[in-house]
């Protein structure tokens, strides 16, 4: 079907959990020890949306500069897009504008959604929740809030971005 080349890229700074966020969702597992990502990483899982079966492709970017030009080429042909900051990370909120600029300077406007990750850790937090809205107002895109330790949230992340490939 057309949604075979249904691909997805996900970027954001380091250890915000785009990793865990892929492997949460693809395989159903959870891991606390960090593993930085070399280059790009791959991972795939068909869900249905709405009737129709969407396979999501996921190409996991390391968020370090020194692999930028690599992840480029990567995320360059995706279809949409998660901008993943950490809850208890400023540099990476405040990182967010520069990423969705890379994005769009290599695939345009696709749809793009926001997450805050680590919601567990509220008490650790460092962004105020209307700072979190206005960014998404900003940059038009849907916000939505996770933990991939606890499993909230994530596969809602998924199913916002495939049915709006779907319906757009
Ligand atoms: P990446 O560099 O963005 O790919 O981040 P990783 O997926 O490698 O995660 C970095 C660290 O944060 C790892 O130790 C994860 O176990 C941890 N982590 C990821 N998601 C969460 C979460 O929702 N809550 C908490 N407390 N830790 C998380
Ligand atoms: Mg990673």
């Amino acid at each position: 079907s057309r949604w075979d080349n249904f691909a997805n890229s996900r970027l954001g700074n380091g250890a915000v959990g785009k990793s865990s966020m892929i492997q949460r969702f693809c395989k159903g597992t959870y891991t606390r020890d960090y593993k930085k990502t070399i280059g790009v990483d791959f991972l795939e899982r068909e869900i249905e949306v709405e009737g129709e079966d969407v396979r999501l492709m996921l190409w996991d970017t390391a968020g370090q500069e020194e692999f930028d030009a690599i992840t480029a080429a990567y995320y360059r042909g995706a279809h949409a897009c998660v901008l993943a900051f950490s809850a208890t990370d400023r540099d990476s909120f405040e990182a967010i504008p520069s990423w969705k600029i890379k994005v769009e300077n290599e695939c345009g406007e696709i749809p793009t959604v926001l997450v805050q990750n680590k919601m567990d850790l509220i008490e650790q937090c460092v962004i105020d929740p209307d700072e979190a809205e206005r960014l998404s107002r900003a940059l038009g895109c849907k916000l939505l809030r996770t933990s991939v330790k606890e499993d909230v949230g994530v596969m809602g992340v998924f199913r916002h971005l495939a049915s709006r490939c779907l319906y757009e």
